[in-house]
């Protein structure tokens, strides 16, 4: 037994004032057929040695019980699935409305009863899952209020992007695990944040950027800071293709957040158009790595495409480096610009 706290005041176990502890007690009780251990409190009087649960502590030594059940057993407990329903800043109404579950069942989950493995499985997959949790929604948005309806969609929404983009960001890094070699990284472990940045910063500063440019623009600023300070901005690899130098994982890096482009046609051909994020102002990039941007921008930012694939063709370190090979960083001495 283990004394929280006491109050003096009148006990109701002995119907005398006097000093009551609040006290903590390791009970065992069984529940569905399982043993379980949890904490219980009560309320406890010396003079009758006796303990005493208010109506409240019924209730939560109650929950307790089940919790610890619900540890036990490997399901959710009765604060996590509050939990999960606050982060989409769902009433237990509405999520049960959501879930096509009875209008009570959660605001039963978050108290006495213990969820079937059924409902566990499903509510864990909403935690894990917020585009599950955007289709679950719009299939019951005719039984929601239009208000409710449209606050969730946009939390949901907000949570959907932060999960993309971090799903985005573990699949560029997981791609660059394979790649080690100072040679090959440039000296400096791969920062999407200053990815995200130069791209940003190119896309301020150059008045038409298309993908090809990018990729180049990006390789040449990599390559010649490299040159000038003995390693990369990025920490980009970069692959040399047909056209030059493209990043490796470049699908999945023009699609975090942060980097903008507006889709353009031509003819039959989509493009992309590289614009900065609004109100973007650089924060990790340092004053050297700026001016090796600079520089890349004052010599090759108003080359069109075929000029700056031009351009790159006549690099030592594309001529020298196979079809679809990884190009070094020790060509960067013979790179035409300093
Ligand atoms: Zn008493």
């Amino acid at each position: 037994m283990q004394t929280l706290r006491s109050e003096t005041r009148l006990c109701l176990s002995c119907m005398e004032e006097h000093q009551v502890a609040i006290v903590e007690v390791i009970e065992q009780e069984t529940f569905k057929g399982v043993d379980i251990g949890f904490k219980a409190t009560y309320e406890y009087c010396s003079n009758t040695d006796g303990y005493l649960e208010t109506e409240d502590m019924i209730r939560k030594n109650n929950l307790a019980l089940k919790d610890a059940y619900r540890t036990k057993m490997g399901l959710l407990t009765s604060g996590e699935i509050r939990d999960m329903r606050y982060k989409y800043g769902v009433s237990q109404k509405d999520f049960s409305e959501i879930l096509d579950w009875g209008g009570a069942t959660i605001t039963r989950y978050e108290n006495h009863q213990v969820q079937d493995r059924a409902h566990d499985d499903i509510l864990r997959k909403i935690d894990s899952d917020p585009k599950w949790f955007l289709e679950m929604l719009k299939r019951a948005k005719e039984r929601l209020s239009p208000k409710a309806f449209k606050s969730y969609h946009h939390k949901a929404s907000q949570i959907y992007n932060q999960h993309k983009n971090q799903y985005l960001i573990d699949s560029v890094h997981a791609i660059y695990a394979n790649f080690e070699d100072e040679n090959v990284t440039g000296g400096v472990d791969l920062d999407l944040n200053k990815v995200v940045e130069v791209i940003n910063y190119l896309a301020l500063r150059v008045s038409v950027l298309h993908k090809v440019k990018l990729m180049k623009m990006l390789w040449f600023s990599d390559i010649l800071n490299y040159k000038r300070h003995g390693k990369s901005i990025t920490g980009l690899v970069y692959q040399s293709l047909p056209m030059g130098a493209v990043p490796a994982a470049y699908d999945q890096i023009v699609l975090l957040d942060g980097v903008c482009f507006d889709t353009v046609l031509y003819g039959d051909n989509v493009g992309y158009k590289f614009i900065p994020s609004q109100g973007f102002e650089h924060k990790y990039l340092s004053d050297k790595e700026i001016d090796t941007i600079n520089k890349i921008v004052n010599e090759l930012g108003k080359l069109n495409s075929q000029e700056i694939i031009n351009r790159m063709h006549q690099e030592e370190a594309y001529k020298q480096t196979s079809s679809y090979g990884v190009i070094l960083y020790s060509f960067a001495g013979q790179l035409s610009l300093d």
